[in-house]
């Protein structure tokens, strides 16, 4: 089935995720008030999704069976987790609505293939080569000088399968692929962004397009720590950083809400870094600041409803609450300005994302 049927999944359907971390956890939460039920699929054994979830299937992605019963029992699939094996999508695809599609995935799985696809539509990006070979390291450091970062093109998040190079040469290069495991990688120049800012873009089956205004992230050790809306970004700065995310999802035909993480340089000038297939850590402040949520923002797109209004109703700071930060709970919820979340997740590991707090501010303090 294409992504691009029109026809709108009415409430009392059901939607089925693939994925059982925290966004299916507030992608379920979005559902509900619109009248859906949905579905996890996840081959974990805790899932912050599953404890929201009218129905959970824990199965592996290549569960054939699985899927196949999965597909019959939901009206239209959708990912919260970017690294779902296209093949499971394209099976899903055979009766069900994949939204965003199996095609759109093996795009965003690979570091490689989003900046193809950005730069054939003029969107920048730090300048790249292909390295999966000491012959290709050799022939990246003729194109690339000065300082890079070398990465897996697929299954790196946060930081991870990421090596820094603190000047490009073909030995350089070929110690930071051999401590990535010598297998397909891409060098990126190291770009020096005065900002790293995301915008979130939905797109509905008909083509109907919105992006919310860009939001400022702050990274400690490659992870998420901070966001900030608005960010601080000269009025065409953020139009051109908003074009581009309506860019790449036009040109992906994207059903659904999708990140555009972005680098801006003290120049302002805009480039991708990566594209998120899915709701993203950045939007979870529009849950409080938007006229609509990222969450109800992308159930409104997979079920093929009207888009919601992208209003910002306040400015905001969210904080990811990582490892033991979250056991501050008590301190959070005995703030009146504080809104908590919490995914509940049982083990406390040093990094790990179990919840975040949003702060509202009046509109205009912030940037
Ligand atoms: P990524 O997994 O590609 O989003 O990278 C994680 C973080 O590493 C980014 O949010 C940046 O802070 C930093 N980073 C990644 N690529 C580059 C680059 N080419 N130049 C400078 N910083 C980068």
């Amino acid at each position: 089935m294409s992504a691009g049927q029109a026809k709108p999944i009415p409430p009392g359907g059901t939607i089925g995720i693939l994925g059982g971390g925290q966004l299916g956890r507030m992608l379920a939460l979005a559902a509900a008030p619109l009248g859906y039920k949905v579905h996890v699929f996840c081959p974990d054994a805790e899932a912050p999704a599953a404890d929201v979830s009218a129905e959970w299937t824990k199965a592996a992605y290549d569960d054939g069976a699985a899927l196949d019963a999965f597909a019959a029992a939901i009206d239209v699939a959708t990912v919260e987790f970017e690294n779902v094996p296209a093949a499971a999508l394209e099976r899903i695809a055979r009766t069900r609505p994949v939204r965003p599609s199996a095609a759109v995935l093996a795009v965003t799985q690979d570091r490689l293939a989003e900046k193809v696809l950005a730069n054939r539509l003029g969107i920048g990006t730090a300048p790249f080569h292909a390295v999966a070979s000491p012959e290709e390291a050799a022939e990246a450091a003729r194109h690339i000088h000065g300082r890079g970062v070398m990465k897996t093109r697929r299954m790196g998040y946060d930081g991870k399968g990421q090596a820094g190079v603190a000047q490009i040469t073909a030995e350089s290069l070929t110690a930071a692929w051999d401590a990535l495991g010598r297998g397909a990688c891409i060098l990126e120049g190291f770009v020096d962004f005065t900002m790293e800012a995301s915008v979130l873009v939905a797109r509905s089956p008909d083509g109907h397009v919105t992006s919310y205004a860009p939001i400022e992230n702050r990274h400690a050790d490659h992870i998420l720590a901070e966001s900030l809306w608005p960010a601080a970004l000269p009025a065409e700065v953020g139009e051109k950083a908003e074009a581009i995310a309506r860019a790449l999802a036009a040109e992906l035909d994207y059903v659904g809400l999708m990140a555009v993480e972005l680098f801006i340089t003290a120049e302002g000038r805009v480039l991708m870094n990566e594209i998120a297939p899915r709701v993203h850590n950045s939007g979870h402040l529009t849950i409080e600041a938007a006229a609509t949520s990222q969450f109800e923002q992308h159930i409104r797109a997979v079920c093929g409803l009207p888009l919601g209004s992208v209003a910002r109703l306040s400015d905001a700071v969210m904080v990811n609450l990582l490892g033991d930060a979250a056991k501050d709970w008590l301190k959070f919820l005995a703030d009146p300005g504080a809104h908590l979340h919490l995914y509940g997740k049982s083990e406390a590991r040093a990094g790990r994302k179990m919840g975040h707090v949003t702060r509202l501010h009046p509109k205009g303090s912030i940037a």
